[in-house]
């Protein structure tokens, strides 16, 4: 009898397992699909001995130190900092758009108090910011949404942006100065050995059995378990009853190349030309030293695994309906990105992981502080 099932051994599952197992010393049993723990996160050598991510570049960063320290127990850090260049108009400029950026496409010398002055005059007016497209023309003009945003999204996400909800482009930043670098955050780190050891020291404790290649639909009336952790689907954990939440998805073409590097960053988006939206060189993120390079291709597909939930009123309606469902369901915690449709990045997940454990702590105080 394990005293929890924990479905799905990403950051969510992983994060509360070892968190259970070590303050609570209670028996954990982690069960994933797939054939490998850390979910999206995977990474792993692959034949010619790059260290890659199966899932697409996954780069670590937070706000949060609390986030930062906890998983600092498990890994190492290398400092990185991830830069993305978009390949318009034939040639290589800054993403997220900065000063550079503008004086390198149209070959001006603005300062930033003038390029202040450039994009209001192409701003446009919208009443009320709705869309995405909407977020854009309002701050840069059509101009430069045609060429950064629209081709983007209409790949990506199979939608023009003027139907989609202005919080898929809100997370995009426009910058008067010369900062080149996609996130901010206080945190921006690797893991040192890569995210699979990470997780493989989460999960390294005597209260966590890990079981790969295990359905919950297959197992859930076959192991016997007090309560239950999910972080799949949560469509699915209810039979669809009330129909499938839409997801958008991606095919990975992962390359090894006979030289030492392909492009001069981490990513390459292509938001103007080709069917993939970005290009990834792996070894910019990890730092390895290796004499051959992979990269990743990624094309974006209407069917697949779930990786984005589309962001439209109608699916978080629906989403709601399962949501009722969820907090009906007892001995049952839905925690992570599929569990709580909704796009997270990893610190995110961490910090609502660790918020379902203190939860958990006042729901059941019973369990055994070691
Ligand atoms: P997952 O990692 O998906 O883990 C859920 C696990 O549950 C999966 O392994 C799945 O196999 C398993 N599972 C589901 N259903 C079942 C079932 N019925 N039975 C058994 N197992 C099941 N975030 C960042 O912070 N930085 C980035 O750079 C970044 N890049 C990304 C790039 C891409 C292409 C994508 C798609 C996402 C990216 N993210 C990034 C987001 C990141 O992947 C997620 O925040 C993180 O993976 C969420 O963890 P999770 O545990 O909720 O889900």
């Amino acid at each position: 009898m394990y005293d929890w099932l924990i479905v799905g051994a990403g950051f969510a599952g992983s994060v509360l397992a070892e968190r259970i197992a070590t303050q609570r010393n209670e028996k954990v049993l982690v069960i994933d699909r797939r054939d490998h723990i850390a979910g999206n996160a995977y990474d792993m050598y692959d034949e010619a001995g790059v260290l890659m991510h199966r899932y697409g570049p996954h780069i670590f960063h937070t706000n949060s130190k609390q986030i930062f320290d906890h998983l600092s127990q498990f890994t190492d850090w290398r400092f990185y900092e991830h830069r993305v260049l978009g390949e318009i108009d034939g040639q290589h400029v800054p993403i997220p758009i900065n000063l550079d950026t503008v004086n390198k496409l149209y070959n001006l010398k603005l300062t930033s108090e003038e390029l202040e002055g450039w994009f209001a005059q192409r701003a446009e007016t919208v009443d009320e910011i709705k869309t995405s497209e909407d977020v854009v023309v309002s701050k840069v003009g059509r101009e430069l949404y045609e060429k950064f945003f629209r081709g983007y999204t209409r790949k990506q996400w199979g939608l023009d942006p003027s139907e989609l909800d202005k919080s898929v482009t809100a997370r995009v930043p426009t910058r008067t100065n010369r900062d080149d670098r996609y996130f901010t955050d206080e945190f921006q780190f690797m893991p040192k050995h890569g995210y699979t050891r990470m997780f493989q020291k989460m999960l390294q404790h005597p209260n966590i059995h890990v079981m790969l290649q295990t359905d919950y639909q297959d197992v859930k009336h076959l192991i016997p378990h007090r309560r239950t952790i999910y972080s799949g689907p949560i469509d699915e954990f209810f039979d669809f009853r009330f129909g499938r939440l839409p997801y958008r998805s991606l095919q990975f073409k992962h390359v090894t190349l006979d030289q030492a590097w392909f492009q001069p960053v981490g990513t390459v988006n292509y938001p103007m030309t080709q069917d993939y939206t970005r290009i990834s060189e792996y070894k910019h993120l990890t730092g390895q030293d290796h004499p051959r390079t992979t990269i990743t291709y990624e094309y974006p597909a209407a069917e697949g695994d779930p990786y984005y939930p589309v962001p439209k009123p109608e699916n978080q309606e629906l989403f709601k309906r399962y949501e009722k469902l969820a907090n009906a369901t007892p001995d049952v915690w839905f925690v992570g990105r599929l569990a709580t449709y909704r796009y997270y990045n990893m610190d995110q997940i961490v910090g609502q992981a660790l918020a379902t454990f203190r939860r958990i702590q006042e729901a059941l105080p019973s369990g055994a502080e070691t």
